[in-house]
């Protein structure tokens, strides 16, 4: 019932020509996919030369972040209805490196969600613990946290709208991916959370995809999870083959 996601975050990476060859690439190798979501996330300057590229490929666009600005004297920020002018339909918010490394908050993180969805973008929320949290056993209490904060005020018609991202912030770009126990644990607990604010139904639809070192290795296992419903992938979205490994692990 509810349709895996592969979502590919090319974080600060590939210029417009890169993305461009990516893309043509991996909509190359479409026909054998499984019937999943595919969404790639390119930097904002490469995203317009890649959206000349999906026409007839079932690759859908994202961006990285968005303001929760329409416009106006923000300098360096990007809003969400230039986001939809490219061809953006989803939009990736409250990456973890976004929260270390750029001061994002759950609250402004809370206020960048409203706004995506009052515009129709489709929000991928990040959430996730650091190693020192997990080692300490607060892995549920802070995604709850993050969870509280992040969809605060939202109905549930809101909600369905919403997927989640966790992702263990060890497990990033280090090549330590989650065992399917730990990350299982913490989908669902996850979608129990779901569940108590927006309902059975609604939690039921949510997508919550993993994120952290996937691979086409390590794909299969965790995407067999009952509550893990695809996968936010960095480094290994870079490459055709590696991307196209872990949708192929989706069937
Ligand atoms: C990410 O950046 O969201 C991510 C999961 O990166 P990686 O796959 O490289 O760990």
């Amino acid at each position: 019932m509810r349709k895996i996601l592969i979502a590919g975050n090319w974080k600060m990476n590939l210029i417009p020509a890169d993305g461009a060859a990516l893309v043509d690439d991996l909509t190359a190798r479409s026909g054998n996919w499984p019937d999943v979501d595919v969404v790639v996330c390119p930097a904002f300057t490469t995203i317009p030369a890649v959206a000349l590229r999906l026409g007839g490929s079932p690759i859908q666009l994202g961006a990285q972040n968005m303001s929760d600005h329409d416009s106006g004297a923000y300098t360096g920020e990007v809003s969400g209805p230039m986001l939809l002018t490219v061809g953006c339909k989803w939009v990736i918010l409250g990456h973890s490196e976004r929260r270390q490394l750029f001061g994002e908050t759950d609250t402004s993180v809370n206020s960048k969600l409203i706004k995506a969805l009052s515009l129709g973008l489709k929000p991928i929320v990040c959430i996730g613990e650091t190693l020192e949290e997990r080692e300490a056993g607060r892995t549920i209490e802070t995604v709850s946290r993050q969870l509280d904060g992040s969809l605060a005020g939202l109905t549930r018609e809101d909600a369905n709208q919403v997927t989640l991202a966790y992702e263990p912030i060890w497990a990033i770009g280090t090549g330590k991916v989650a065992t399917v126990e730990q990350a299982g644990e913490v989908h669902s607990a996850i979608r129990s959370w779901c569940k108590e604010k927006f309902g059975a139904e609604t939690a039921g639809w949510m997508r919550i995809l993993y994120g952290g070192s996937v691979k086409p290795d390590n794909a299969a296992a965790l995407l067999a999870h009952e509550d893990i419903d695809g996968a936010l992938v960095g480094g290994a979205s870079l490459k055709a083959e590696m991307f196209d490994g872990i949708i192929a692990a989706a069937k």
